[in-house]
């Protein structure tokens, strides 16, 4: 095993890579945050899952998912209907952000690794495997087909109280989809993705280039020694100091930080409050029933799920619509703000809880995936229908708000700003990050 360096992307503590046991993971000793995972020799169990999720993806977009039947009167829906229902009723917008997260981005996600690791299995190469993986990164976060499922469990049960509701074939292909490419996600590593597709004559930095670097100070952070993290594929590059350093292994622009991170950040976290409160006031859709119309915002679509008892389901569409989107806008602003200050205080913490707020943000999605299921499926005119509302593209701006908001904003200013970074540490980076690596090292 070389001694690669390996800065985490958290936090920028430099570390030396080390074996670790197969199937676990070393997490940054600083942060707590994952770093990298056991080299991987094959790529079998992933593809097979890939293409296994491939056939699924077809039969779920080939099918109806559910049949709806009313005073003698069917209807069906696909995955697409939402989005042309969308589209026909005057909302572009949600009709866009509907098709990329339900069908685009899930697609692009199992076509990329069908075609990255299946050549790495035969072991050939195919033109622009790099390319393909490095848009995998930005393509990732918006793939949200498990988020469409619960859409679709809430619509059901919203459903099933009026109507007659029978899933169909791509129903059952959607529930077989998501653990298939969840065990997907966790039988891969993508960084270990990276090490294979790499040009064969890359050199990496590793610990014998520490000693050249750090000009003998004990330093922790990457950018104390002039090395850069690249943000699609983690590798460890020296700054060219032109500001146009390009990263040898994926070919993408390599940034000290990012830039203008944190007034970015803050821009699109003001978006997301302003448009919380038209998300709240106007209703998301209006229901017609028997010749009546009723408009249901967010907090009334929960309140009609308890009055009629589905309180499982109610608590799931209030924890993902209000508890998350405002959690996570006094979450992201409280580390931004203690950011900006330079506060220090919990970092460890501050990073822990940035990365949960990234993470749980795409799952306040729920209800706009319930208004495109119904308003595609109930289009029984003033016996029974529903149209989606304005409410509907607010609460979905917040959602993406807040997304882009975090991605924007670059971690590794949490730790910046407090001068932590400089010479704090007593022992060598190396050192302490070997014994504590073996120690955090936990199975996946
Ligand atoms: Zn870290
Ligand atoms: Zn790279």
């Amino acid at each position: 095993m070389s001694h690669r360096l390996i800065a985490c992307e958290h936090c920028d503590y430099l570390h030396v890579e080390e074996n670790i046991p197969a199937g676990s993971v070393a997490c940054c000793v600083r942060c707590g945050s994952p770093l990298y995972s056991a080299e991987q020799s094959r790529f079998d169990k992933p593809l097979a899952f890939a293409i296994t999720a491939l056939l699924l993806f077809i039969i779920a977009n080939s099918y109806p998912i559910l049949t709806f039947a009313m005073e003698g009167r069917v209807e069906t829906n696909t995955l697409g209907s939402g989005v042309l229902t969308f589209w026909q009723e005057g909302f572009p917008f949600l009709a866009f952000m509907v098709a990329l997260t339900s069908i685009v981005a899930p697609l692009f996600l199992i076509f990329a690794h069908i075609y990255v690791l299946l050549p790495i299995s035969l072991n050939i190469r195919l033109p622009g495997m790099q390319k393909v993986w490095r848009i995998l990164a930005m393509v990732r976060p918006w793939s949200m087909l498990d988020v469409f499922l619960i859409g679709l469990l809430v619509a059901l049960t919203k459903l099933t109280d009026f109507a007659q509701v029978i899933a169909g074939p791509a129903f059952f292909a959607i529930c077989c989809l998501i653990p298939v490419a969840l065990l997907m996600n966790v039988t891969l590593d993508p960084r270990n993705v990276w090490r294979r597709i790499a040009p064969a004559s890359l050199r990496y930095l590793d610990q014998s280039d520490l000693a050249d670097l750090s000009n003998g100070n004990s330093v922790s952070q990457a950018r104390h020694y002039g090395l850069l993290t690249c943000h699609t594929c983690a590798m460890v590059v020296k700054d060219q100091k032109d500001g146009h350093t390009r990263c040898p292994r994926c070919g993408d622009v390599v940034h000290q930080r990012k830039a203008r991170s944190l007034s970015r950040a803050w821009a699109l976290l003001a978006t997301a409050v302003i448009l919380y409160v038209p998300a709240n006031i106007f209703p998301i859709m209006t229901v017609t029933y028997l010749g009546r119309s009723e408009a249901d915002t967010i907090l009334s679509g929960v309140a009609v799920l308890a009055k009629a008892g589905e309180w499982p389901i109610a608590i799931v569409v209030f924890t993902a619509s209000i508890l998350v989107p405002i959690v996570k806008i006094v979450m992201l602003s409280w580390v931004y703000m203690t950011t900006y200050l330079g506060l220090s205080g919990p970092l460890k913490e501050r990073t822990l809880i940035y990365r949960v707020t990234e993470l749980v943000g795409r799952w306040s999605m729920v209800d706009v995936f319930m208004v495109s299921i119904l308003a595609a499926l109930v289009k029984l005119g003033n016996i029974a229908s529903v149209q989606p509302g304005f409410g509907a593209v607010a609460f979905c701006g917040v959602v993406i708000a807040t997304m882009l908001s975090a991605m924007a904003f670059d971690p590794r200013l949490i730790w910046d700003r407090t001068g932590m970074g400089g010479s704090q540490q007593s022992s060598t980076p190396d050192v302490y990050a070997q014994d504590q690596v073996e120690k955090q090292g936990t199975p996946s």
